[in-house]
């Protein structure tokens, strides 16, 4: 009766064991929905791959939350120390920090300002410096840098490393990962520890011979958690069938069944995170003509699902319902059973299951 993830846990914790191994200083990060698996399930099985070091040679000191509202959870299944990615403020969730896991947490730092605020507030914080990438997302310049650099001298401090946040899908990040290393060098700072995203296994390499006196380490949430998507299937439940003639009427809006076929009720709708998919490919006035005299199902009004029947995406009958789907299947398919399970295909970091079996 549910959206349900289904993990195939040996398959599952394989994946996570050799991606572990591959990238020596991994931060796993568990942020947002956990991946679809929640954030404290993932700070759960992040402490079982601490709790792995021996298979894994790796140990596992730190994951990453996405914001201070996420601390808690992780905190309670997790006993390493636990960096947030939202950079640190004067203001909101990060003040509100539970004092007692204050001296577990690792803050990104992304402002001259805010390091001198931090540090008046909290002479012992741990930190990250986040420098400014292509991404322009946060982030300090090179002259933020060396601000930095001179507010913190030469001591001690909870300088921890600086942090870097790539775009996904470029050629080669070397080029400027390089450029960011050697704005580090020249800034002064008394660190060489770089916390990067996003970089292949051959760029992480590249980095570890042209600056072997940097530790490189490698954020990963998606090719972690998700990276073996064989190990991982979406279903929903069947919850209800109805046989439509056409004319005959269905739904919210009451509109009426273009011909002869079901109306299969599913599981899943918008609380879930289940929308509307794109419309299929060329929408060009001719192309939809053409759809028009093929008589489509599209051509009525109906939008692609992610619904799969035996392999086949299903067109939603109308759009999704909070809890519950329609779905046209048309007469010649066959038609599911009540109780039976479909695949869905879903975004994993938008999709709320209502529940996960790790079998
Ligand atoms: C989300 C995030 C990551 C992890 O990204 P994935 O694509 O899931 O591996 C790394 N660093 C930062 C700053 C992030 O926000």
């Amino acid at each position: 009766m549910s959206l349900t993830l289904n993990v195939d846990g040996e398959r599952w914790r394989s994946h996570l064991l050799r991606t572990v191994r591959a990238h020596p200083g991994i931060v796993p990060v568990a942020k947002g929905n956990g991946y679809g698996l929640s954030v404290a399930r993932l700070a759960r099985r992040a402490q079982w791959l601490a709790d792995h070091a021996d298979d894994t040679g790796a140990a596992l000191d730190t994951i990453a939350v996405g914001t201070y509202d996420e601390v808690g959870d992780a905190a309670s299944r997790y006993a390493g120390d636990l960096l947030v990615l939202t950079p640190w403020r004067p203001f909101g969730a990060a003040l509100d920090l539970d004092a007692r896991l204050a001296s577990r947490v690792v803050h990104t730092v992304s402002r001259p300002e805010d390091l001198v605020d931090l540090r008046e507030r909290h002479p012992e914080a741990r930190f990250v410096l986040e420098q400014l990438t292509s991404m322009l997302r946060h982030g300090m310049t090179r002259r933020d840098l060396a601000a930095a650099a001179a507010t913190l001298g030469s001591g001690r401090s909870g300088l921890r490393g600086v942090a870097m946040h790539l775009p996904l899908n470029t050629t080669s990040h070397l080029g400027e990962v390089s450029r960011l290393i050697n704005d580090v060098v020249a800034s002064g700072l008394p660190t060489r520890t770089v916390f990067v995203s996003h970089l292949t296994e051959a760029e992480l390499a590249r980095l570890a011979t042209t600056y072997p006196d940097f530790t490189v380490r490698p954020r990963i949430g998606t090719d972690l958690w998700l990276g073996d998507r064989g190990a991982l299937s979406v279903t929903a439940t069947v919850l209800d069938v109805h046989e439509v003639e056409r004319g005959d009427t269905f739904g919210y809006r009451g509109r009426s069944a273009p011909k002869h076929g079901h109306i299969v009720v599913v599981s899943g709708g918008t609380a879930h995170g289940i929308g509307l998919e794109a419309p299929t490919g060329d929408q060009s006035l001719k192309a939809r003509a053409a759809t028009l005299a093929r008589g489509g199902l599209d051509a009525v009004g109906f939008v692609r699902s992610p619904f799969s029947i035996d392999g086949k995406q299903r067109l939603f009958a109308e759009p999704p319902h909070m809890q519950a789907s329609m779905l046209f299947v048309p007469s010649g398919a066959r038609v599911p059973c009540v109780g039976e399970d479909i695949e869905v295909r879903v975004r994993f970091t938008a999709t709320d299951f209502d529940r996960v079996f790790i079998a």
